[in-house]
């Protein structure tokens, strides 16, 4: 009471304030109760939410209670807790000192989705979670922690050896959740080390649910040699989700790039972000449909009405699957699947105007699944005036079940009985001013004015007002107590038949989860056709040389805040005489500028996305690494040297011949001559090794143009100024040669 009095800003009190050791209380009306625990949630708190379990009429004494959730940062499955196109990761790491290996992986609980991997270095596990950045994570007790990760925003739960992380007991939990017999068939025969991190996970998600998992989707481990992998420090510096200073939304590439209108697909870009693709088909495979999509003005737009009214379908159906959904979820279930076949029409409709619908498009919608055999039933079953408690009746409409029917009848019908009654002791007495109430205490009631004198004899009183007298009947007790327990039977009917239907509507999670996959790929496709129509934004060419060749490229998010008119595009090619471009120039020139643009239009290409070029032809990318020189560390408690030598040591040594490496003014972190003379050694290495990658290398060590006498594929640059009496005018043109000085 005394931390949430605080934490909440509600005031304390206590029961009885005149003993000697008052026991402290605060509260807050139950049916604010979500928003306040979401507060205490963020703040770091896990909350256990206490309910009664017994019906108060049936009991004498104390009700039962029990506590029947627990609420954790990463655990929650509401709407109104969670970022609509953001995952919500709870994740968990373990190392295993014997056999030198260990395991992350991660769970978003509110979708049902997971996967993890498995890594041979200890820094590698660091990587991965600051990367996919969990909400939670989970980590054996007796486990240290670096000191950088204490500095990221994750809340770090620390969980016991015995029944987490035991290795048996893990794989048990798995087979049992999946519902199949051998960690094989999850790819996890090879994956100890995951299968134990996978178990400790498990049981985090059932002892915070207080239920079996049952609703999670088959685990795959993340191969990552399908993806185009971004390491965390690289995200960062291109300014992917977040800006330097911290912050999401206006200056990212998210932000840019996002015109999707479901959470789904929101998600899915945000996933794609992360994990570009490395394969060359499947890259083609989806910019073929954004290509479709930007020529073919009339199904997106008939699209894009349709998808603003489907709700998350994902969630929803983890509500549902997790005995958590509300009548008015089903309401928007039913909404959503009554979609369906208007959007498939679209597609049937395109094709039979004659427009040859891309391979990967027709292939899934090929199965579409109209959900036929159940909008029919959804429609009939739900009244759309539904309340959203589930034991007060009024789920359900006239005609779903017969028995209920009959309960609704007896209801309507004793109401016109009511009436009736009433009718006939106003006439029979002479009483027109009498009235019929019904109240929760007194049940119904006949009401007189309190000035009244020939109360009739059969009256008995029941209740005295100020100025009103209140009245019951034989009558009127017996055709009460008919219609109540005809209410009270109808309630509990209800709930019986909630229960049932959505029991079958939890069964079809797989089916829901489909088409919300599909779902969230259309809004994918059209996203990114919507924002190259309106950027107008070109179709890149890929191919899986090590060249890059881009015509007149902008930095897509710059260009969207200076302006497009004041946005000077600038011509890149990186080939085999070409394998690193030095840029020189002063600072302000717009090098750094360059650089991102060109990562950002390359990790674009690879989702599938049209690109801001007149042209660009790009070889596919493994890795993209991009540093800063001196970038400001000191937090994380490294020297910001240290750091910049460390993270470049890192690439020279994890880059191959198709990564794409850009270093921005690397070797500034320390003495001028020390800084020359590594950014010496360091371009030296990237072009003598046979791994070297396509690099970009922006500095102000002016000295270094003279490599181009040793190395032939070294190619120097300047971003153009010119002088204008005392000032200098910044063309931001990217030109071959070197600054004069
Ligand atoms: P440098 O890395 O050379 O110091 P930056 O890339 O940080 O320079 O660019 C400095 C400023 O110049 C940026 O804030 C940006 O607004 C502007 N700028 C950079 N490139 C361009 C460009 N191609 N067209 C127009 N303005 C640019």
């Amino acid at each position: 009471a005394e931390t949430a009095s605080r934490e909440l800003q509600i005031t304390l009190t206590s029961r009885n304030s005149n003993v000697k050791n008052p026991v402290p209380m605060c509260g807050v009306p139950w049916h604010t109760a979500e928003n306040y625990i979401q507060q205490l949630v963020k703040k770091g708190y896990k909350i256990a939410l206490c309910e009664q379990v017994e019906n108060e009429n049936n009991e004498k004494g104390l009700v039962k209670r029990k506590v029947t959730r627990i609420y954790t940062a990463a655990t929650s499955t509401e709407d109104s807790a969670l970022n609509p196109k953001a995952h919500n990761y709870l994740g968990a790491v373990f190392w295993d000192e014997k056999s030198s290996l260990g395991a992350f992986c991660w769970a978003d609980v509110s979708t049902g989705f997971w996967t993890g991997l498995q890594v041979k270095k200890i820094a590698d596990l660091w990587q991965w979670v600051q990367k996919i950045g969990p909400k939670e994570l989970l980590v054996l007790e007796t486990f240290n922690l670096p000191e950088t990760l204490k500095l990221l925003d994750i809340q770090v739960t620390t969980l016991p050896y015995k029944n987490y992380f035991e290795k048996n007991i893990a794989q048990e939990k798995i087979l049992k959740a999946q519902k199949v017999t051998d960690v094989s068939t999850l790819g996890l025969e090879k994956l100890p080390v995951l299968i134990q991190t996978c178990g400790a996970l498990l049981e985090y998600i059932k002892t915070t649910q207080l239920q079996n998992v049952e609703h999670l989707t088959p685990f795959t481990p993340l191969n990552i040699d399908k993806y185009l992998i971004i390491d965390e420090v690289t995200e960062s510096n291109l300014e992917i989700f977040k800006r330097n200073n911290g912050k999401k939304g206006i200056g990212t590439l998210f932000y840019t790039l996002d015109n999707t209108l479901t959470p789904m697909g929101g998600r899915y870009l945000e996933s794609r972000l992360r994990q570009p693709w490395r394969d060359l088909t499947t890259i083609l495979e989806n910019q073929n449909v954004v290509a479709w999509f930007v020529k073919n003005i009339e199904p997106i737009k008939k699209l894009q009405r349709i998808l603003k009214n489907v709700t998350d379908l994902d969630r929803l159906s983890t509500r549902i699957s997790l005995n958590r959904a509300l009548p008015k979820d089903f309401i928007s279930l039913k909404n959503t699947l009554s979609l369906l076949p208007e959007i498939l029409n679209i597609f049937l409709d395109a094709t039979s105007k004659g427009s040859v619908i891309p391979n990967y498009l027709s292939k899934s919608i090929d199965n579409w699944d109209n959900f036929a055999d159940y909008t029919d039933v959804l429609s009939k079953a739900l009244s759309e005036t539904l309340s959203n408690s589930l034991t007060e009746g009024g789920i359900f409409n006239v005609g779903y079940n017969k028995e209920l029917d009959e309960l609704i009848d007896l209801i309507v019908h004793g109401e016109d009985k009511l009436k009736k009654l009433l009718a006939k002791e106003q006439t029979l007495n002479n009483l027109q001013k009498l009235k019929l109430g019904f109240n929760r205490v007194f049940g119904y009631y006949f009401e007189l004015s309190k000035n009244i004198e020939n109360i009739p004899k059969h009256f008995v009183r029941r209740q005295t007002l100020a100025n009103a007298e209140r009245f019951t009947t034989e009558e009127l007790k017996s055709l009460e107590e008919k219609l109540l327990s005809a209410t009270e039977k109808r309630n509990k009917l209800e709930y019986t038949l909630f229960q049932e239907l959505r029991k079958k509507l939890s069964d079809i999670r797989p089916r829901i989860l489909d088409v919300s996959k599909v779902i969230s790929q259309l809004d994918f496709w059209q996203g990114l056709a919507n924002v190259a129509i309106t950027k107008n934004w070109s179709q890149p060419s890929l191919d899986t040389s090590t060249n890059i060749f881009i015509k007149e490229g902008r930095h897509p998010v710059v260009e969207d805040i200076i302006g497009k008119l004041s946005f000077v595009s600038n011509d890149l090619t990186i080939d085999e005489k070409r394998r690193l471009i030095l840029i020189t120039g002063p600072n302000m020139a717009g090098k750094s500028t360059l650089l991102r643009q060109t990562a950002l239009i390359c990790l674009m290409a690879q989702i599938g996305a049209f690109v801001p070029a007149e042209k660009a032809t790009i070889g596919i990318s493994d890795r993209i690494f991009s540093r800063v020189g001196a970038s400001d560390n000191i937090a994380q408690g490294q020297s910001t040297f240290m750091v910049e030598m460390m993270e470049t040591a890192r690439i020279l040594r994890q880059m191959s011949k198709n990564s794409l490496v850009i270093l921005d003014e690397i070797g500034r972190g320390t003495s001028t001559f020390d800084g020359l003379s590594l950014a010496w050694a360091i371009v030296e290495e990237l072009l003598n090794k046979k791994t070297g990658g396509k690099t970009l290398f922006a500095t102000h060590y002016h000295e270094l143009i003279e490599l181009q006498k040793k190395y032939s594929n070294i190619f120097i640059m300047t971003i153009a100024i010119k002088q204008w009496k005392e000032d200098l005018v910044f063309l931001h043109k990217l030109i071959p040669g070197a600054a004069n000085r």
